[in-house]
């Protein structure tokens, strides 16, 4: 009798050991009772399966991953507007830009006067061509 008495008590030690402890089995049934397998995105407000809304990058602090609060569609459509506005605003400032190459871009005769300017030796003035034609001449060096 007592021998079969130890056996029930193995027995018992045995299943405790694979059977969660009440309060684990607990969480448990509450996490099935409410497990989300729909979510309302906070942009379209849409009540949409879970497999729509995309993944976080960042892991939970128990290891699971978590799903975004907006849903794909929505994810995708915010990035297209800012990639749309970020080309926009691209191609504007480039119009400026070039708006300010034309406003501060000088002309031939303005940028030759400017040089004369700033080195006299190089102006017109300082050279005599009909000289230095009779120089060609004389050596009998087409000009
Ligand atoms: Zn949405």
């Amino acid at each position: 009798m007592s021998g079969s008495g130890l056996q029930w008590l193995l027995v018992g030690c045995l299943v405790s050991l694979f059977t969660p402890p009440p309060a684990l089995r607990l969480m448990n049934l509450v996490g099935e009772l409410t497990a989300m397998t729909t979510k309302k995105c906070i942009n379209c407000g849409e009540e949409k399966p879970l497999d729509k809304f995309p993944y976080l990058q960042k892991l939970r602090a128990d290891g699971s991953r978590g799903r975004m609060a907006e849903c794909k569609a929505c994810k995708c459509e915010r990035v297209k507007a800012y990639y749309r506005a970020k080309k926009a605003k691209l191609a504007e400032l480039e119009i400026k830009r070039a708006e300010e190459a034309v406003k501060t871009a000088l002309s031939m005769r303005e940028a030759a006067q400017q040089a004369n300017q700033a080195f006299p030796i190089l102006s017109p003035a300082y050279w005599d061509v009909k000289a230095a034609m009779r120089a060609h001449e004389e050596l009998g060096i087409a000009w």
